[in-house]
């Protein structure tokens, strides 16, 4: 496959579909490269949190990169331990100060547990919308009572859920709830960590259009409503194979064929996760 220029295209609530994960990618210089490599190759969306201890080197990246900060879809998230109202508002700052930015695209509550109390942690965000700081709210791990739990609470719009998200866990409930109430849904480990490399079906459906199994996974993702990806890639070369995957257009003979795979795997499954 070859990359092209192309507009980055969005879901409904705007959120540009293809994003760079970050976790894990700590070293400052390799970091901050990773970050301006996709922007230079047309990503628009960068997922951070303030646990995965990167964010100044995220913002490093911005800063290196050609694209206007404006331009660029930012993403952050509160950790579990700083979910009382009044450390979300301190500490919010404090992610800002790091990334060297006026303000964040969405800001995450990073998961309903330890100091999550919906009732002081949401009025601190929409807070911070109020003043500025964060230009959209956003939730991760959520099941659907959880978001229904928040929708009640929130002023602001709940513009996406991030969870684990990919063909051997397809979240078909939590994509059905969002496109009923207009929350997006942010795939997470959207190549399972590299567990999708080896599924035969995947495979075939690379080989038919000489594509890699990466690029049909994220393919098979965006070509479903409301759902954005942000695979973690560190180098040049993952970046841009990840990339191409905005460049191919899976058929219905595709799509089946990936819906039918019955291997079901979850990767991120902490003892505070809320389906544990
Ligand atoms: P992932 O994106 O499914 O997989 C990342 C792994 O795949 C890395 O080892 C990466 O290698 C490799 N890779 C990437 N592109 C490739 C390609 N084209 N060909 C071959 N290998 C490729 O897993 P993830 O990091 O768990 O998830 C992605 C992002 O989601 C995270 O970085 C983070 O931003 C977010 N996340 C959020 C939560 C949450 O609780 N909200 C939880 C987990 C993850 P290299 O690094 O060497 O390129």
């Amino acid at each position: 496959m070859t990359t092209t220029e192309h507009d980055d295209e969005a879901t409904p609530n705007g959120i540009p579909r293809l994003g760079l994960g970050t976790w894990q990618n700590t070293d400052p210089d390799e970091c901050a490269e990773s970050v301006r490599t996709a922007l230079e190759t047309g990503y628009r969306h960068i997922d951070t949190a303030q646990a995965y201890d990167n964010e100044e080197h995220v913002g490093e990246g911005i800063a290196r990169s050609d694209v206007d900060r404006e331009d660029v879809f930012l993403a952050t998230k509160i950790w579990l331990s700083n979910l009382s109202g009044d450390d979300v508002l301190s500490t919010a700052e404090e992610s800002l100060d790091r990334l060297g930015v006026d303000y964040v695209d969405l800001l995450y509550v990073h998961w309903p547990a330890r100091e999550y109390d919906p009732e002081d942690t949401l009025p601190a965000f929409d807070e911070l919308r109020e003043r500025g700081l964060v230009r959209n709210v956003g939730v991760s791990n959520f099941e659907p009572e959880h978001l229904d739990e928040a929708r009640e609470i929130l002023d602001s719009p709940i513009v996406a859920n991030q969870v684990e998200c990919h063909p051997l866990l397809p979240q078909d409930e939590l994509v059905a709830y969002g496109r009923d109430h207009d929350v997006d849904l942010v795939a997470y480990s959207p190549l399972a960590r590299g567990a999708v490399f080896d599924v035969p079906e995947i495979r075939e459906v690379a080989e038919k259009h000489d594509a890699s199994p990466a690029q049909v996974s994220l393919a098979w993702l965006f070509q479903r409503d409301g759902v954005a990806a942000i695979p973690k890639a560190t180098g040049g070369d993952h970046i841009r194979d990840n990339y191409g995957a905005l460049d191919v257009e899976l058929d219905d003979e595709d799509v089946a064929k990936i819906d039918g795979i019955d291997e079901r795997n979850r990767e991120v499954d902490p003892d505070f996760a809320p389906w544990s």
